[in-house]
């Protein structure tokens, strides 16, 4: 299994060491490997994202898998230029089982007897079912606002929840007080890499089922950025294996509530901007200080994209349109939508230098939006708007 580097200062690590955070305080990645896929040998490969054998930094366990990933590309009804792929559609209704399937069989194969994670919701649930199913004891810190839904699903899979007072932010301080004893995995979707990797097969599938090539748009929701930052290690390898002929621009959407990396690119800077942020119904990317915020930056700008934010007013707006379309979503997976919306309507804010620049990358001739979580999970906050 590929080791882990530092992306401030270089340093290796091996990742049976369960390290998550380099002592420089820099983050992790995983080392270069070869990712290319056997594109010849795809079609009569399993329906799961373990299809992508290649670029994955672990073997699939077939005791674990439950057949994740290759989710519905389809095209919206509202938007013609728009393809929404139904992530929620997954094993336990959102994306982060592309990466929860790999961090739990990355558990088994290290012999771990346990595993933490902090979430703000369905990180939480993707492990708990995948932890559980791997025969390891997981814990989850969430917020005490997190939606009792998703609650629900943790303790079904007998996960141990700990709920924390105050924001995500505090969640995740306590986390890291609880994190690096001896035995126990750290099993972040922030902090261990080798999540983004499971993640990063969102992108190939887009690649797969468009008939091979990439949009020219894909619109992600970003918080901590674990889908945008998968996004982009799946299109630059595709380009680098001369499997796709460029880079799509990649949008991405905050809860203007909370968008220090929105902020962050509107002034120019490389770090996301210190704020407090405020209570909003994307409960999934009310992330005030994301640990990845510089490469999060960086690569937005890699692809020649841009960051905007969207109110929720325009994200309840989105999720209402989306059931109009037979899509039920959470809140969070509705602010993609909700972005291409205002810019077909040309409602965003003009003030905004980010989203005069997004405008035209929304309403370009392909864009792929993703659905990420079901909306059973938060079923709440249905007000219509229209
Ligand atoms: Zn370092």
């Amino acid at each position: 299994m590929p080791d882990l580097v530092c992306s401030d200062c270089g340093t290796i690590y091996p990742v049976e060491s369960l390290i998550w955070l380099c002592s420089c305080g820099g983050m992790l990645d995983v080392v270069a490997f070869d990712t290319t896929v056997d594109a010849a040998a795809l079609p009569g490969r399993a329906p799961s994202l373990w299809r992508y054998a290649e670029a994955l930094p672990i073997a699939a366990d077939p005791t674990i898998t439950l057949g994740e990933g290759l989710s519905p590309l389809v095209p919206a009804r509202a938007l013609p230029h728009v393809q929404l792929k139904l992530d929620f559609l997954l094993p336990t209704l959102s994306f982060k089982d592309r990466g929860a399937v790999v961090l739990a069989t990355l558990a088994k194969q290290l012999r771990v007897e346990s595993a933490m994670v902090d979430s703000s919701g369905n990180a939480g649930t993707a492990m708990a079912a995948y932890f559980s199913r791997a025969g390891i004891d997981c814990t989850v810190y969430v917020p005490e606002s997190t939606s009792p839904g998703k609650l629900a699903q943790m303790r079904a899979h007998g996960a141990t929840v700990e709920l924390v007072p105050g924001s995500r932010a505090d969640t995740s301080a306590a986390a890291l007080r609880a994190a690096g004893q001896p035995g126990v995995l750290y099993a972040s979707h922030v902090y261990h890499p080798y999540f983004l990797h499971g993640v990063k097969t969102y992108g190939y599938e887009i690649w797969e089922q468009r008939g091979r090539s990439l949009p020219e748009t894909v619109v992600v929701p970003v918080g901590n950025g674990t889908m945008l930052l998968g996004c982009y290690l799946a299109f630059s390898e595709l380009v680098a294996a001369g499997l796709a002929e460029w880079m799509p621009r990649i949008v991405a959407v905050q809860a203007s509530a909370c968008a220090p990396l929105e902020q962050a690119m509107a002034q120019g800077l490389d770090s996301p901007v210190t704020l407090d942020g405020s209570a909003t119904i994307a409960e999934g990317i009310a992330i005030a200080a994301p640990p990845r915020g510089r490469q999060i930056l960086a690569a937005v700008r890699a692809t020649g994209g841009t960051i905007v934010s969207v109110t929720d007013r325009q994200t309840a707006a989105a999720r209402q349109e989306l059931a109009d379309e037979g899509l039920f979503v959470e809140p969070t997976s509705a602010v993609c939508f909700a972005a291409v919306r205002a810019a077909v309507d040309q409602t965003f804010d003009s003030a905004s230098r980010t989203s005069a620049a997004a405008e035209s990358l929304l309403t370009a001739e392909s864009v792929v939006v993703p659905l990420c979580g079901a909306g059973l999970k938060s079923p709440t906050s249905t007000t219509r708007y229209s």
